[in-house]
């Protein structure tokens, strides 16, 4: 079968063809007017992906090599999401699937993040953990089969996106600052200054402390020594060390799920899931705790196309259809019931 797979939930446009599983392309349109405002500017982002929607599924289809009446099925992100945006996916899909006759599969983002490891092998094999790092979400979730999802622990505040992207607007790096905390981190000391662990109990995250203390910290150096950011060495060593302690919060919760579990089948998902140092203390800690480790593609670790269309992919060998009165929701949790 032929899937169409449509992302439009938060600040990428993005189309894939997937065909019996395996992907033939994946287009993404990032949007890069939410840049000055430090975080994505809702009302911009429907606007983007209203002119973006057309071209990125035309040229999805193009580098395909198929032509648009081969599609058998069309996927789309129904939510998690900022509904402005969701609704230009979904009132996509919507027209496309009446026009062609073909049936509609909804799509839940935190889900698709997840289930981009069934893209290429290795495959991770059910039940495995899965740490899900993104912009909007902080999840740790057992994964019994690709729609049964359990819930493990989650953030109570901000998510691991927010925190280096909140840390980065702190530091004067444009939206989204995750990739260059990581991109100055790998030039930095990790131990150069030490940011507070927060004491929260079980499976779940914080991180709406850490990033206060970054924020005093840096006011207190900058009303030492105004220039103090502009100094490459301390803006990489700031960088590496804020790096260093988001990390260790993750790993350090995903160590206790896995142990308390028992399971050592352990993926990471989401944008943060591309942060390099995230994937290398996860292989050494794998290596450690004697885990399977599962990592993303770098294509598939942020918001992308194919993991809407290898998701819809498994709901299509369900027959798994949405009827045309669906209707996108912002809030939708990953084990919801099918
Ligand atoms: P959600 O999936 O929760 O709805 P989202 O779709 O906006 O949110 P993603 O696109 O999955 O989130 O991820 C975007 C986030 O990933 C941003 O916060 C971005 O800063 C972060 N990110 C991307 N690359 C890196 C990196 N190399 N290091 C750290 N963070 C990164
Ligand atoms: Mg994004
Ligand atoms: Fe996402």
């Amino acid at each position: 079968a032929t899937i169409l797979g449509i992302e439009s939930s938060c600040d990428e446009t993005s189309a894939a063809i997937c065909i019996d599983g395996k992907i033939l392309s994946n287009i993404i349109a990032n949007q890069t007017v939410h840049e000055k405002f430090g975080g994505v500017v809702p009302e911009l982002a429907s606007r983007a992906h209203q002119q973006n929607i057309i071209p990125t599924v035309h040229t999805a289809i193009l580098e395909a090599k198929i032509h648009k009446n081969d599609i058998d099925a069309i996927a789309f992100t129904r939510g998690p999401g900022l509904l402005g945006s969701l609704l230009v996916g979904t009132s996509f899909a919507k027209a496309f699937a009446l026009a062609k006759n073909i049936p509609l599969i909804e799509v839940n983002h935190m889900q698709a993040h997840i289930l981009a490891h069934f893209i290429e092998d290795p495959k991770p094999a059910f039940p495995f953990l899965c740490l899900t790092v993104s912009g909007g979400h902080t999840q740790i979730v057992l994964v019994k089969d690709y729609f049964e999802m359990q819930l493990i622990g989650q953030t109570i505040d901000d998510a691991a996106g927010e925190a280096f992207d909140k840390s980065a607007k702190v530091l004067n790096l444009p939206y989204p600052g995750g990739p260059l905390i990581d991109k100055f981190a790998k030039l930095g000391n990790p131990d150069a200054y030490n940011f507070p662990e927060p004491q929260i109990k079980g499976f779940d995250f914080s991180f709406s402390g850490l990033k206060t203390s970054i924020l005093y910290f840096i006011q207190q150096k900058i009303s030492e020594q105004s220039d103090f950011l502009e100094n490459e060495n301390n803006l990489q060593d700031v960088c590496a060390s804020i790096q260093k302690r988001i990390v260790s919060i993750l790993l350090k919760k995903l160590t206790l799920a896995a142990k308390e579990l028992k399971i050592n089948n352990i993926a990471i998902a989401g944008g943060v899931s591309a942060n390099s140092g995230l994937r290398k203390d996860l292989i050494c800690l794998a290596e450690k705790e004697n885990w399977n480790v599962f990592i993303p593609k770098f294509e598939y670790c942020t918001d992308n196309g194919a993991m809407i269309a290898i998701a819809g992919y498994h709901k299509y060998l369900k027959q798994d259809f949405a009827s045309q009165e669906i209707a996108p929701i912002a809030r939708w949790a990953v084990n919801h019931s099918q």
